[in-house]
């Protein structure tokens, strides 16, 4: 009977999913969850929380190791701690080689984290499978793309510092280091993601530098110099953090307007901020930061304007234009001056503003997309627009 019963239910004649199939650990995991059987292909998986936060649950993030295909199974995802950050307010994917992503839909998406939640899997057509939110992006994905793009003649790979996990935090630099324009001429731009679960800001940063880095960026790479933090907490992904470091610091409440220093705020902070700082202090300081973020609807770029604007350059209603006129799918709403004061100086997105008085930039959106090359596609948007107006 219980032979019988493991063997039905399934296209492919294979035995069903048990717990011991998933694993919660790797590139893209979980750290705390708990997975038990419900019943037939049906799985209740319990989410721990982020370090020093318990109200703020992990995301999920899942690797079926084996034995996935033929079955389709449901899963019931909770989280005791809270509704705080919940698990289903971003898009979910699922892959069977963690490169192409489709889309999945929660059941409830809108409902708070803490009364639960469901995914109900098509019936997968090869035996492995991974699991993420947004469309995930691990550590290894970017020593991946470093390596890529670090062949160019015109990238620069800096490793600043480690993790606290060990990992490599880079700062990936590219500009025409043979252009007859001297550094110091250059417009310099900065590009980092805090925040280590929001994946689709990482993919958009990735799109700016596939463009900077193709031949159509030849004269951009002359012009101005640009630095990429891909990713600013690289031990997130790997266990489900989607805004902390190991210490529980928030990594977007982390910029010390007086200056970093080392063990007042998270470790990986101080060592991006001291980095910043001595950008800043160099022959080639920055003229534009930008954090990258997501929430819901398509790219959202909010401005505080630096100085160059209508001086040394175009008007910011001209910068805006121009982003419009390579735009014209709509993926990036048209940019905005933000009006409320700055209360949080401790944001990037403010406290660089309030450290350097230069352009600074938060650009949320797309939390809700499932396609990862429309996020390539809205960065390499961005970067042929910031390409046009920093002439
Ligand atoms: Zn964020």
């Amino acid at each position: 009977m219980d032979e019988s019963r493991s063997f039905s239910g399934n296209a492919a004649g294979k035995s069903d999913l048990s717990t011991c199939d998933f694993s919660f650990d790797g590139p893209i995991g979980s750290q705390g969850a708990v997975i038990e059987k419900v019943g037939k292909n049906h799985f209740h998986i319990k989410l721990g929380h982020a370090p020093g936060n318990p109200g703020w649950c992990n995301m999920l993030y899942f690797r079926i190791m084996r034995n996935a295909r033929g079955n389709s199974p449901r899963i019931d995802v909770s989280f005791q701690g809270g509704d705080d950050m919940r698990f289903n307010h971003n898009s979910a994917t699922w892959s069977y080689d963690c490169r192409n992503w489709h889309a999945i839909d929660w059941v409830n998406p809108d409902e708070p984290g803490k009364q639960g939640d469901s995914l109900l899997f098509p019936g997968f057509r090869e035996d492995a499978v991974w699991f993420g939110a947004q469309v995930p992006m691990s550590h290894q994905d970017v020593e991946a793309m470093m390596k890529r793009w670090g062949q160019h003649p015109h990238a620069r790979i800096n490793v600043i510092g480690k993790s606290l996990g060990g990992r490599n935090l880079y700062r990936l630099e590219v500009t025409d280091p043979n252009s007859g324009i001297p550094p110091a001429k250059r417009w310099v731009h900065r590009f980092a993601n805090e925040h280590p679960g929001e994946h689709n800001s990482q993919w958009r940063m990735a799109g700016m530098v596939d463009w900077l880095l193709s031949d159509n960026g030849t004269e951009c790479r002359r012009k101005n110099i640009c630095h990429f933090i891909i990713m600013m907490s690289p031990d997130g992904p790997g266990n489900g953090w989607y805004r902390v470091n190991a210490e529980g610091f928030d990594m977007n409440r982390t910029y010390l307007v007086d200056g970093s220093g080392s063990g007042q705020q998270a470790h990986e902070a101080f060592i991006v901020q001291k980095d910043m700082e001595s950008l800043m202090a160099s022959e080639t300081p920055v003229t534009t930061s930008w954090s990258m973020h997501t929430w819901g609807g398509p790219v959202e770029p909010i401005f505080l304007p630096g100085p160059e604007f209508g001086t040394k350059l175009g008007s910011f209603e001209e910068f805006k234009n121009i982003v419009a006129d390579n735009d014209p799918g709509g993926l990036i709403k048209p940019l905005a001056v933000r009006k409320n004061p700055i209360k949080l100086s401790v944001m990037w997105s403010s406290g660089v503003y309030t450290q350097f008085g230069i352009t600074t930039v938060l650009c949320e959106g797309a939390g809700r997309w499932t396609s990862k090359q429309k996020s390539l596609d809205a960065g390499m948007i961005l970067m042929k627009s910031i390409a046009g107006f920093y002439q």
